[in-house]
């Protein structure tokens, strides 16, 4: 999209409403005209935080809720280091006791204009709690809300004079000071936000005008009449908001990142400034023009505003973006139907344990093993003790076990992380004993894979394990070698496995010796055996939603690929026919050519011969072929027959792009690989972006 057709109207609104906001602290028009600054300060500059509510609502609503606990995080850090801001400033006006800022801090904001950090969490949560109702009657609670905090608002004076109610908003300024808060004036807007409505631009601006007469309207009504106590909540404010959001709604494009943190600066910063002004004034004796003239001390407070924010987002600490270059793209979504889905073919009682190995497969393992946790999977399985130490400094808890071999050094740091390892062998096991420290341990046993573990056959070796004092052996597994295969022979042996696993449990267990949880199934073992009599099943390249094109699978499961790979188009050059491009000039256009070059190359973990293989992208909905050398960096695919392919655009190398997908099993078939080497391998200078 270039930049032109893109038109950020509710970022770059932030902006208008982050001034009026500075409007209502500083009083613009109160040396010239008290009716006008009420107008703007009272009514007008009310739009002001129900906007920054419902655009919240908006982009929550819009992610089905699924970036709220982000959003509340940043927004409580955000809410945090302003107080530390203007610790200073509330010191020096005598600080509060212990009691007041803890009430402060969760209820009202400790300096004016912080009240709408509270505000907005507890909103947050109350509007997404309701949410769950459904309309109409969520917004029906919300009203109602709005209307009990109009009340103790706008229209305190008709309310206060009844004893009954008079108590109730007693008790409520006791915690809150005021009813606009994240009880009665948050939910609404958040929940207006999110229907995300909006009408044609000129029955926006009809809507618009006519609400905010009626509003200006009842505004000075109800100030003539002495009735408000505060004048934040106007009845008329829900609609006018509905049609201002509906304005900039119907007109927005894109985002402005930059608006959004300005705006946000200014909103935190203006209460210093007021404070510096009004200082600067008083040293050079200026205070006549830069306080008492209300019209050049707000824009004196602007300007300092402006210029704090502008210079701090200039000197903020900037990240790359994950997706400036080459990225990977994660679907939670997909992950968790497709555990789901294999905890559905397990036998009740048997767990699912998720191989996480490899940096998740090449999916990034905290994330995948976080998102699993928050559904339910309770067990982990990494290849080696760094990685189940890495799971647990992301804060995975459960079990995690470690599957391959660590020398008895590795003891003290197995500990210390709670990981179970795995025992290769007796002599492994007899290591691990030596040295004197209890751990916790899974037996492996060879049923015929003959890669690790103790022979399944030789029970006296097995039960000698048992006999160590410092093996806590809570667990028995064993690793099927031919489960991806459904032609008789391999049937037979994937069977004469089994047999040997569950017989050895038995012959263990005669002997007195509890062999613990029993896992034997890997991916293929759980999409072609039947549910097995097993603790824990151990899925890897199923849980990432692939496969590969040579396995056999019984029956078609329903799993969904987790990963996308895309890449950014660096720039597009036109070739006359004859003329060759890349290393070794391999590629000669036949005709009159245009190269898209790609900024992703087999540093980036694509196998290099991919290019070659008959590789092809998507863009723009379209498939292209790779063609030449890929280089280290970067490859090159022909474009010619899509002529809209530009600098920037994406192309996708794995996953949709409109109608068509490109799925890692064709990616690692043209290779000659599976999708479990193709996968682990993407390299760690793609970027990751969660979808
Ligand atoms: C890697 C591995 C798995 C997972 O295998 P998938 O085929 O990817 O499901 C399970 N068990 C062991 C011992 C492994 O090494």
């Amino acid at each position: 999209m270039s930049a032109r057709s893109q038109r950020p109207a509710l970022d770059r609104f932030r902006l208008a409403a982050a001034v009026l906001v500075v409007c209502i602290h500083t009083g613009p028009l109160s040396s010239v005209s008290g009716v006008w600054d009420f107008w703007l300060c009272r009514v007008l500059a009310r739009t002001a935080v129900p906007f920054f509510l419902m655009i919240t609502g908006y982009f929550l609503v819009r992610s089905e809720w699924k970036s709220t606990g982000r959003f509340l995080k940043k927004t409580a850090l955000t809410y945090l280091a302003a107080v530390a801001l203007y610790l200073p400033l509330n010191l020096y006006n005598g600080g509060y006791g212990l009691l007041e800022w803890i009430q402060k801090i969760l209820a009202e904001g400790t300096l004016y204009h912080l009240w709408y950090f509270p505000a907005v969490i507890l909103g947050v949560f109350i509007a997404w709690g309701l949410s769950k109702l459904g309309q109409p009657v969520v917004l029906i609670i919300a009203a109602l809300l709005y209307l009990i905090g109009l009340g103790g608002d706008s229209y305190y004076g008709l309310i206060s004079s009844l004893p009954g109610p008079a108590a109730f908003y007693q008790a409520v300024f006791a915690v809150f000071g005021y009813t606009r808060n994240g009880v009665f004036l948050a939910p609404l807007f958040l929940l207006l936000g999110g229907l995300g409505r909006w009408w044609s631009k000129s029955a926006s601006l009809a809507g618009f005008g006519a609400s905010i007469a009626l509003m200006t309207a009842e505004g000075f009504l109800l100030r003539s009449l002495g009735w408000q106590r505060h004048d934040s909540m106007y009845l008329a404010l829900p609609l006018c908001m509905l049609f201002l959001f509906s304005l900039l709604l119907g007109q927005n494009a894109g985002e402005d990142k930059r608006a959004r943190r300005v705006s946000l600066l200014i909103y935190l910063l203006h209460p210093w400034s007021i404070v510096l002004v009004r200082g600067g004034a008083k040293v050079v004796r200026l205070e006549a023009l830069l306080v008492e003239n209300s019209v050049v001390h707000f824009f004196a407070v602007l300007a300092l505003t402006l210029g704090m924010a502008l210079v701090l987002d200039a000197v903020r600490p900037i990240r790359p973006s994950p997706t400036s270059r080459a990225w990977k793209e994660i679907d939670l979504d997909a992950l968790r139907h497709n555990a789901e889905t294999l905890q559905s073919r397990l036998s009740p009682g048997c767990e699912l344990m998720a191989v996480v190995k490899a940096d998740g497969y090449g999916h990034g393992a905290a994330a995948v093993a976080r998102s699993l946790q928050k559904s339910g999977v309770n067990a982990f399985a990494v290849a080696t003790m760094s990685e189940g130490i890495s799971l647990r400094k992301a804060g995975v808890r459960g079990t995690i076990l470690v599957l391959g071999y660590t020398p008895a050094e590795g003891i003290p740091l197995l500990r210390r992380w709670r990981l179970v390892q795995t025992v290769a062998d007796e002599a492994h096991g007899r290591a691990l004993d030596a040295a004197g420290r209890l751990l916790r341990v899974h037996i492996a046993v060879d049923t015929g894979m003959h890669r690790l573990g103790a022979p399944a056959e030789d029970i006296d070796a097995l039960s000698r394990l048992w006999a160590l004092k410092n093996l806590k052996i809570e667990g028995m597994f064993s690793h099927l070698c031919v489960s991806d295969r459904l032609d008789r022979e391999a049937l037979d042996y994937t069977h004469a496995q089994l047999d040997r696993f569950y017989g050895t449990a038995d012959t263990l267990r005669k002997r007195g010796l509890a062999p613990g949880k029993l896992h034997i199934q890997a991916s293929y073992g759980i999409l072609n055996l039947p549910a097995q009599p097993c603790a824990y099943a151990r899925a890897g390249i199923a849980l990432y939603g692939v496969g590969s094109e040579s396995a056999a699978v019984a029956l078609e499961a329903g799993l969904r690929p987790v990963l996308s790979l895309r890449a950014n188009v660096a720039c597009v050059r036109e070739l006359s026919p004859g003329e060759g491009a890349g290393y070794g000039l391999t590629f000669r256009a036949n005709r009159h050519t245009r190269l898209a070059v790609l900024s992703i190359g087999y540093a980036d973990g694509l196998p290099r011969e991919l290019a070659q293989n008959g590789g092809r992208v998507l863009l723009h909905g379209q498939s292209c072929p790779m063609v030449g050398r890929m280089c280290m960096d970067q490859l090159f695919v022909d474009v010619t027959d899509v002529s809209s392919v530009r600098p920037s655009d994406t192309a996708t190398l794995i996953g949709r792009n409109g109608e068509l997908t490109i799925r890692a099993e064709e990616v690692s078939r043209r290779c000659g690989t599976i999708t479990n080497e193709l996968l682990s391998r993407l390299g760690p200078r793609l970027g990751q972006a969660a979808r």
